[in-house]
């Protein structure tokens, strides 16, 4: 070996294998490099595959959520000979809830968004069911000086009826993107006493009518008086994402598995701003 060292012959052919060694090692370094590089957009692809299933739904396996659904009535102070006093909240007392909501950061949500609760931190529901004209005469003025969203059941038959939301009043709150409905059917019967052909023409007409006169998409039945049974929810399941019905207590998705059994919260009358705090504390979005 020595020898061939010292032979100076030999120097040429050294510089020779360590020159094509070096180019070897650049050719295997830069291929590394492309390799590389290539996986970047992949990642990139990855990344946009994710919002885009975000954008159209997480699978509910993927996050649990509580959600404080409160249900409303009547926003009125003055309850008259009406022996549903609590069905009667002041408009006052509701200013202090939205109030509450605002000032510690929850996030009011459409029944629509039910669906994609993991896009909040604080999810909070404000519904309104049957929904008189005292709605846009008392809460709509809240509703637009708080910037809440909130969320009214209205039956399609009573429109413009006496004391009803008239139609440009439904349009006006639709406008502000503040204001979502949903169907609360018909005529207000219990449906577990019609038939199914009368169930059906409540439950799918309504949502019929209030998509054609307002030009909007419903995803939600709202059972009168809280009143349903297996053959409501098959026919709701047809055209409706949710059901909500009366039962007490905070949703929660892990608990809760039936979309069509969804519980609401009864915000009443003597309702105080600590129990309503109470509730709003359960309020959480935990993303597996
Ligand atoms: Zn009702």
């Amino acid at each position: 070996m020595k020898k061939f060292l010292k032979n100076k012959k030999a120097l040429p052919i050294i510089i020779l294998v360590i020159a094509i060694l070096v180019i070897l090692f650049i050719i295997i370094f830069r291929y590394e490099v492309n390799v590389v590089k290539k996986r970047t957009p992949y990642v990139d692809d990855k990344e946009n595959n994710t919002s885009n299933a975000e954008q159209q739904e997480l699978a509910p396996e993927n996050y649990e959520a509580s959600v404080p659904i409160f249900m409303y009535h009547f926003i009125l102070e003055d309850y008259g000979d009406n022996p549903d006093v609590e069905n009667f909240m002041k408009p006052s007392t509701l200013e202090e809830q939205i109030k509450y909501i605002v000032d510690n950061n929850y996030q009011t949500i459409f029944e629509s968004e039910l669906g994609r609760l993991y896009k909040y931190t604080k999810p909070v529901a404000l519904t309104f069911d049957d929904c008189f004209v005292y709605f846009y005469n008392n809460a709509f003025p809240l509703v637009k000086k708080y910037k809440v969203k909130v969320t009214l059941n209205l039956i399609y038959n009573y429109l413009n009826g006496e004391n009803y939301l008239t139609d440009d009043q439904v349009k006006e709150m639709l406008d502000t993107g503040l204001v979502e409905i949903e169907s609360h059917t018909l005529s207000h019967k219990e449906l577990t006493t019609l038939s199914i052909e009368e169930q059906r023409k409540q439950i799918l007409d309504s949502k019929k009518n209030f998509e054609e006169k307002f030009g909007v998409n419903l995803s939600t039945l709202c059972y009168p008086v809280g009143d349903y049974n297996e053959e409501t929810i098959n026919i709701v399941k047809e055209q409706y994402n949710f059901g909500l019905a009366m039962t007490g207590g905070v949703y929660h998705t892990n608990i809760h598995t039936n979309k069509y059994k969804i519980p609401r919260i009864y915000a009443n009358r003597s309702m105080d701003i600590n129990t309503f705090a109470n509730y709003l504390k359960q309020s959480k979005v935990v993303i597996h």
